[in-house]
């Protein structure tokens, strides 16, 4: 059975209705997204209830509040800036959220244009990702980057798999860093 398979067949949880697929992103990066809004990441808080308790529970980024998933990928001020920045890139004006599926049920009704709401939910997933690779990096090699920085990694990261996996490519990098919406 595969991946998708597994998850889409799984009785015990409630994900997003209905959790939103897609190919423009890599698939471990989609199945991050889901795990994340289902809260079965490997958080300090997660760890800690499965016993394992050699992990600091507080937040990398903060340092004050208990990391948990929602908190480490939508409540920490440096998630907020974050999402703010790569919205903003956007073109969105947003409230902050407080939880993963609130971010996920956002971009699944965002606008009334199909292809700029699946390449928002690509971002997003992308977004989510890379928050993600900064905390370990910050947890587990020291490597301390700040959201902007984070915010740049993902508009890079997310425009090389837009280019390599898209039928229709992407524009030049240029005009992706001024708005998404030129490569459309
Ligand atoms: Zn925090």
């Amino acid at each position: 059975m595969s991946m998708r398979q597994t998850i889409d067949n799984s009785k015990s949880i409630t994900p997003v209705d209905p959790f939103q697929w897609t190919k423009i992103v890599p698939l471990k990066v989609t199945c991050f997204a889901w795990h994340a809004e289902v809260d079965r990441i490997p958080s300090t808080v997660n760890l800690l209830q499965r016993g394992i308790f050699s992990v600091d529970k507080y937040c990398s980024y903060c340092g004050v509040v208990e990391e948990t998933t929602d908190h480490l990928l939508c409540g920490c001020p440096a998630a907020c800036t974050i999402t703010d920045l790569v919205f903003r890139w956007y073109g969105i004006q947003h409230s902050n959220f407080s939880y993963t599926s609130e971010v996920l049920e956002f971009v699944y009704n965002w606008g009334t244009c199909l292809n700029r709401r699946r390449m928002l939910i690509g971002i997003c997933y992308g977004m989510l990702w890379c928050i993600w690779r900064a905390r370990n990096d910050r947890v587990f090699n020291n490597i301390k980057t700040n959201p902007e920085r984070v915010a740049n990694i993902i508009k890079s990261t997310v425009y090389l798999w837009f280019k390599h996996r898209r039928r229709k490519g992407v524009c030049n990098w240029f005009d992706w860093t001024v708005s998404p919406f030129s490569c459309i």
